[in-house]
């Protein structure tokens, strides 16, 4: 089960408790929801103050979805677990939808005046807004769950594999063994290398096998250089020929060359360490190879959460997740910034942007509407509210979007804070 936070009078954070605690601590009158996501309880009593033991907060970032995982070091059990989908797509085409307005308007009204674009200066670490709305992302949950629960360190994974290990990894001999951490630093640096493509035929998106350049059988060694990426097929259309016989010298070569170190950097990730290590928390980093070797040890099946609580060298011998089902977070924005909306050529042909606020509910709220029985709609929802200007507002619920229900039936349950929430689906029972 996930655990429930708690704080206490002074909404610092305690030790999470089981849902059963929660449930009676609730029922009894001794603590109020403070959170419906994640849930959070605060206590009404005051409490003795021992100090909570600290958990780790570990994610594995990633371009659409990252990974997140509060683990309790010393019992190895996974508290809370939650995967982010970030909306970088969506910030750049909102993005590509303004410099369109922007350019219609300009070329209707402005003909004449001087083009001005090359005249901007980027101030140093800047994101293109499409990254930089990732880190914004993480960062924003690892403030919040700092403030609900005892974080006393950060794990990130950082790079996909150990560059220190591998950085002339050509010439130093590194082996490929399977099984062995390093095994699995050099399969991810493999991938890298040969950008996850079969060097023989190009076939992507196919599992692949690591495959020797010079066959063992005929005394090819383990070492980098003789390794190369190939899908199931080739390798065994290959057999005993090496590359070249096998028509590919540019294989041969290829493998032969190490990786610039420019590949293995990523820009997002590494702007996130920075910002992170700014927080006073110790971060420990890892790679992901050492995340897939820590899953695989624990015989833990592949998602975003479970590849968060494997990051690192500090992951517990064993990761405990009986029951845990991650709590999906989707970054949702907070409302549009277009005053007018515009037709397809950017000439506005709508009505302005209305209002976003109807009594004391805003868009992006989380309700309980009880519509009564003399209503069409009659029913109880819960859902994400989108204003009307009339006051008959649109609920998003988690079977659909119901149209049509006033504000004066809604309850606020949690305020809009930029997010979406849904419980995920929970691991099957053999994995
Ligand atoms: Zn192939």
């Amino acid at each position: 089960m996930s655990s429930v936070f708690v704080l206490n009078q002074q909404r610092a954070p305690l030790d999470p408790v089981h849902p059963g605690r929660a449930r009676y601590l609730l029922r009894a009158g001794y603590a109020a929801v403070w959170r419906r996501y994640p849930f959070t309880i605060i206590l009404k009593e005051p409490q003795p103050a021992t100090p909570p033991s600290p958990l780790r907060l570990k994610f594995d970032p990633g371009s659409k979805t990252t990974g997140l995982a509060v683990v309790n070091d010393a019992t190895g059990q996974v508290v809370f677990a939650a995967e982010i989908t970030h909306r970088g797509q969506q910030v750049r085409d909102r993005l590509d939808q303004r410099r369109g307005v922007r350019h219609s308007r300009r070329s209707r009204h402005t003909r004449y005046r001087p083009a001005r674009f090359a005249n901007r200066r980027r101030p140093a670490g800047w994101l293109p807004p499409s990254l930089e709305s990732r880190v914004a992302n993480v960062l924003t949950w690892v403030t919040r769950l700092r403030r609900l629960g005892p974080i006393g360190a950060i794990s990130q994974e950082l790079v996909r594999f150990d560059t220190q290990l591998l950085q002339d990894a050509e010439m130093s001999g590194v082996a490929y063994q399977q099984g062995e951490l390093a095994g699995y630093e050099v399969r991810e640096y493999l991938l890298e290398k040969f950008q996850r493509t079969c060097a023989y035929c190009g076939a992507t998106n196919t599992p692949f096998e690591i495959e020797h350049l010079i066959p063992k059988a005929r005394g090819g060694t383990d070492r980098v250089s003789n390794l190369a990426l190939a899908c199931h097929a080739c390798n065994t259309a290959k057999g005993t020929q090496t590359a070249t016989e096998f028509g590919h010298p540019d294989v041969q070569r290829q493998a032969r060359t190490p990786l610039k170190d420019a590949a293995a950097v990523n820009t997002t990730r590494w702007a996130l360490w920075r910002r992170l290590s700014a927080s006073g928390l110790p971060v420990e980093v890892g790679t992901g190879g050492r995340t897939k070797w820590n899953r695989t040890q624990r015989g833990l099946p592949k998602t975003h959460w479970l590849d968060a609580a494997c990051v690192g060298a500090s992951t517990p011998a064993q990761v405990r997740i009986t029951g845990i089902v991650p709590l999906r977070i989707t970054a949702q924005g907070r409302h549009s910034r277009q005053m007018c909306r515009t037709n397809a050529a950017g000439v506005p042909d709508k009505a302005p942007k209305a209002t976003s606020v109807v009594g004391d509910l805003r868009t992006g709220d989380l309700v309980r509407a009880v519509v009564p029985a003399t209503s069409v709609k009659a029913g109880v929802y819960v859902g994400r509210l989108a204003v009307r200007a009339t006051g008959s507002c649109n609920l998003k619920t988690a079977t659909g979007t119901i149209q049509g229900i006033h504000v004066r039936y809604c309850q606020p349950l949690q305020r809009g804070d930029g997010y979406s929430y849904a419980i995920g689906a929970a691991l099957p029972p053999h994995a």
